[in-house]
């Protein structure tokens, strides 16, 4: 396979995470199994299906949220906080087919941006849902050249928007820094043990525990709707298989929350192996109707310019 280029990891992470959150939508909450019994042979066709009230292709949440993330990002010229959540805001008023109950109880409390999420934690004590890790694609790869440090810290206060548990933060943070190792062309299952090291000492062996090579989801302690069972999975998923669909393929397949699981690994895989190692027939009905954004929705030209512009810093 050709090393693909920086641009394309870039691309890849952005695209690759829609393209996973699109083709796990229809099996969200459906048991394990489920995919590959409708699609035995991997390359036959037909996997972006539809279904459960969405379209074929049609990418959920996950990357709306991730591209009002990084409009933000681009038009404020970086991390503004206040933006990020007032545009959060925007999309969680118009009507998203789909918003995790955490994120939108944040999002609609008419809370200050830098309360809403801690004074939700503080009441319901269980704020660690996977709703911070399914957007990171497009901060992970604006974030990236700044470095490990920077790149984590960004994600814990991007994170911290709407989870006010730390847990949430930090699984946040690893997979920001794990697309940032491999975007520079690096392995990301080898960067584990570094990546470890800069997890808050509080919440690191809970990490340890699901990054591990002998982890497997079906050690998870927690519905994968969870942080840790989520990043766990996803990590999985990359270490397992050695390309982009067959990464996604087990991904969507462990069932429950489908959408999910596989956009953060389609984020892993797509910054690993390049958008060129997306299925076309994947990112040809890919598309992102944009709650909060004007009536737009988004192609897979929009998200690969999105990316390009967001690399380019
Ligand atoms: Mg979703």
């Amino acid at each position: 396979m050709i090393d693909p280029t920086r641009a394309d990891r870039a691309a890849g992470a952005v695209v690759g995470s829609a393209v996973g959150d699109a083709l796990g939508a229809p099996f969200e909450f459906g048991p394990a199994g489920a995919f590959g019994t409708r699609f035995p042979a991997p390359g036959a066709g037909g996997e972006m299906c539809g279904g459960g009230g969405w379209d074929p292709g049609e990418a959920t949440d996950d990357t709306q949220m991730a591209v009002h993330l990084g409009e933000s990002l681009l038009e404020r010229g970086g991390l503004d906080l206040p933006d990020v959540f007032d545009r959060f805001r925007r999309w969680a008023c118009d009507q998203p087919k789909d918003i995790g109950l955490q994120t939108e109880a944040v999002l609609t409390a008419d809370l200050p941006w830098d309360l809403a999420a801690a004074i939700h934690f503080q009441t319901n004590l269980r704020a660690a849902g996977n709703g911070s890790l399914m957007r990171a694609a497009t901060a992970a790869v604006r974030f990236a050249p700044a470095g490990r440090d920077a790149t984590m810290d960004a994600a814990r206060r991007i994170a911290a928007l709407t989870h006010g548990d730390r847990a949430a933060w930090e699984g946040t943070a690893i997979q920001h820094e794990l697309v940032r190792v491999a975007l520079a062309g690096r392995d990301p299952i080898a960067a584990l043990p570094a990546t470890l090291d800069a997890v808050h000492p509080d919440h690191r062996e809970r990490y340890a525990t699901v990054l591990a090579p002998d982890w497997h989801p079906e050690l998870a302690t927690e519905f994968n709707g969870a942080v840790w069972p989520c990043l766990g999975s996803a990590v999985w998923a990359l270490r397992t298989t050695g390309g982009f669909e067959d990464a996604l393929r087990a991904a969507v397949d462990l069932g429950g929350d489908t959408d999910t699981v596989a956009a953060v690994t389609g984020a892993l895989a797509g910054a690993v192996y390049g958008l060129g190692a997306v299925p076309e027939r994947w990112t040809a009905p890919l598309h992102v109707p944009l709650p909060g954004g004007g009536g737009r929705t988004l192609h897979l030209a929009d998200l690969v310019g999105l990316a390009e512009r967001l690399a380019a810093g």
